[in-house]
């Protein structure tokens, strides 16, 4: 699979050279070359195949000029030991539970592949990287998790003393081995400068540094996965039904990663964008104009971006045409009161536990169905993270705190190790050429 910048169609890369790269030298994001239709490989789909067989497949149809066809299916179960459940909530709706690998939330389908995939060429090339990234909570213990006792690698997390979660501070600090946390004193964008720095420093030319950002290819590509796998599900039920995804959408990568599906043969209908209060997307579909702004504090915080980066892919995957754009992404937003009333109104109908991000996408179907009388098709609502991980947000909705699942209990247990940095550049430097 060839990749080029989203801001240039010239000198496409390898995917190796994007995973390595994260960011284009022009500043823009990787995103595939062409668009090839696979029909054959959704036709061979069925309810049987696990996750993993279908990773496989995948990587045998986009990654075959990079990867040994004998290394395939290995590589794929080491990246998922994990696998999405699909739940039917009611009839012809779905919940696609992608929770169940460490961290948690969707972000270790990315984190895990990406960790998996640069292990392999580095091993191949008997190269060593360092992965350095800033997080302000969630993405770093993902990362964490994915890159732990991977070879030839080190993983060095910046995250901002006193300002993560508890429990996500323990997630960040406590694996060891290979995961370095730096406990900075500052704040996110103190970590975010510091590490900006270092990639661009002549000083630290000489330490094989790369990012592991959400934007890079090679955690956008899994995320595709999923949803082939949801409709693998479903496929032999689906009559002439419809099939729809509703994705609750912060940085818009996961819609991306469907609408790259899509576009590789998955028969989906259409995609429902579902936002908090930070809907610069859903506003572009309605007013055809992308305006970023400074993001708000909501309710379901992983979803607070005031400027999706990944809105550059999706323009280019539409060719900038918003009409048909429109054809397949519909925009809904949905405020943290309506968010915690559904949490609780699906905890009182349905019996189930809904994180709040989770929640945002059910109030959207709700919305669409209304909108549109279409309770015939089948809507697929991606569900982002484990509830537990929001107990106190679902405390004040339904009155209940969801059971912390044994993973997250066992991290909470472990004793943090961290190494305490001041919240300059040269004190990251200092460290980097001490330590690595
Ligand atoms: C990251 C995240 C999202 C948003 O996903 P994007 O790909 O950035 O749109 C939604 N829910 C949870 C729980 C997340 O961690």
């Amino acid at each position: 699979m060839l990749l080029r910048s989203t801001r240039n169609i010239k000198d496409p890369v390898s995917f190796e050279q994007a995973i390595f790269q994260g960011l284009a030298p022009d500043g823009g994001l990787y995103h595939p070359l062409k668009f090839n239709s696979y029909p054959e490989l959704f036709a061979s789909m069925n309810s049987r195949q696990n996750f993993q067989t279908i990773a496989a497949s995948f990587i045998r149809q986009l990654l075959c000029e990079e990867v040994n066809p004998d290394d395939i299916q290995a590589l794929a179960e080491k990246a998922f030991p994990f696998s999405p459940v699909l739940k039917e909530l009611e009839k012809n709706l779905f919940v696609l539970e992608l929770f169940h690998g460490p961290s948690c939330a969707f972000k270790d389908y990315g984190a895990s592949f990406l960790a998996t995939m640069m292990e392999y060429f580095l091993k191949k090339e008997k190269k060593r990287a360092i992965i350095l990234t800033a997080t302000s909570g969630d993405t770093g213990s993902a990362v964490a998790r994915a890159f732990l006792n991977k070879e030839n690698i080190e993983v060095v997390i910046l995250y901002p003393s006193g300002r993560v979660s508890p429990l996500q501070e323990k997630q960040l600090t406590t694996s060891g081995h290979n995961i370095h946390a730096l406990e900075v004193q500052g704040n996110f964008d103190d970590c975010q400068k510091m590490v900006k720095e270092a990639f661009t420093s002549k000083e630290l030319q000489t330490l094989p540094l790369t990012s592991a950002n959400s934007i890079n290819m090679g955690r956008l590509l899994p995320q595709s996965f999923y949803y082939a796998y949801a409709y693998a599900q479903l496929k032999e039920s689906l009559d002439k039904q419809a099939l729809r995804f509703c994705v609750p959408s912060g940085n818009f990568g996961n819609l991306t990663a469907g609408l790259y599906a899509w576009k590789w043969g998955l028969p989906a209908h259409s995609f429902i964008a579902a936002t908090n209060a930070n809907d610069v997307i859903p506003q572009y579909l309605l007013q055809g104009k992308f305006i970023p702004r400074p993001s708000v504090a909501t309710a379901s915080n992983a979803m607070d971006v005031g400027n999706p980066s990944n809105f550059e892919r999706m323009e280019a995957l539409f060719h900038s045409d918003i009409q048909e754009m429109r054809k397949t992404v519909s925009g809904y937003v949905v405020n943290d009161k309506l968010t915690l009333d559904t949490i609780q109104k699906v905890q009182s109908s349905w019996n189930y536990m809904m994180d709040p991000h989770t929640a945002v996408g059910f109030h959207a179907i709700q919305k669409y169905r209304s909108e549109s009388s279409t309770l015939q098709d089948k809507i697929v609502l991606l569900s982002t993270a484990h509830p537990a991980k929001f107990n106190e947000i679902m405390e004040q909705a339904c009155g209940e705190a969801a059971p912390l699942p044994a993973r997250l209990q066992e991290v909470a247990r472990k004793k943090k190790e961290s190494i305490v940095i001041e919240n300059t550049f040269d004190a990251l430097r200092d460290y980097l050429l001490r330590s690595h």
